[in-house]
């Protein structure tokens, strides 16, 4: 199949579509899920064209997991999770639905558990008063 440039990331990284971004480098994009798991929830994605861990070359994974560490820390910083879930899944069979590589970073709270499916679009505003929480830290 091959990467598809239409997709929703590419078009984020093309400012095609809106985003909130936190955090972006020479070879990294980090901005807020549309969706999120939790309060924080940021997705990192390398500016390269590839859809999974298996044709990212290494220096945008290693790029892409030095700003996940920046921006956990942080969303650690800002919002004091419990913990934070970093994953990230490769292939539709896995849970792929956006087929451009990317990170998730999902803080988890005490009393809002883990939960794996995103089902909502956050509010806009929410996501921007966040974004601009993380920003603010990473200033
Ligand atoms: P995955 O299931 O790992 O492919 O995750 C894709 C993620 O992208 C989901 O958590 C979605 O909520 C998120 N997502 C989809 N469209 C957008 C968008 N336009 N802006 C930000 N996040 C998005």
């Amino acid at each position: 199949m091959g990467y598809d440039d239409n997709n929703v990331f590419a078009k984020i990284l093309r400012e095609e579509l809106p985003s909130h971004r936190v955090h972006e480098d020479s070879h990294t994009l980090a901005f807020m899920d549309i969706m999120p798991v939790s309060k924080g929830h940021t997705l990192v994605i390398p500016k390269s064209k590839c859809e999974n861990i298996f044709d990212l070359d290494e220096e945008f994974l290693s790029a892409v997991i030095r700003t996940t560490k920046v921006v956990a820390e942080a969303i650690k910083k800002t919002f004091a999770p419990s913990g934070v879930v970093i994953t990230q899944l490769n292939g539709a069979k896995a849970g792929q639905t956006v087929f451009h590589y990317h990170m998730h970073i999902i803080p988890v709270y005490e009393k809002a558990p883990f939960q794996p499916h995103p089902k909502d679009v956050e509010d806009d505003a929410v996501l921007a008063s966040v974004a601009a929480e993380i920003k603010q830290t990473l200033a």
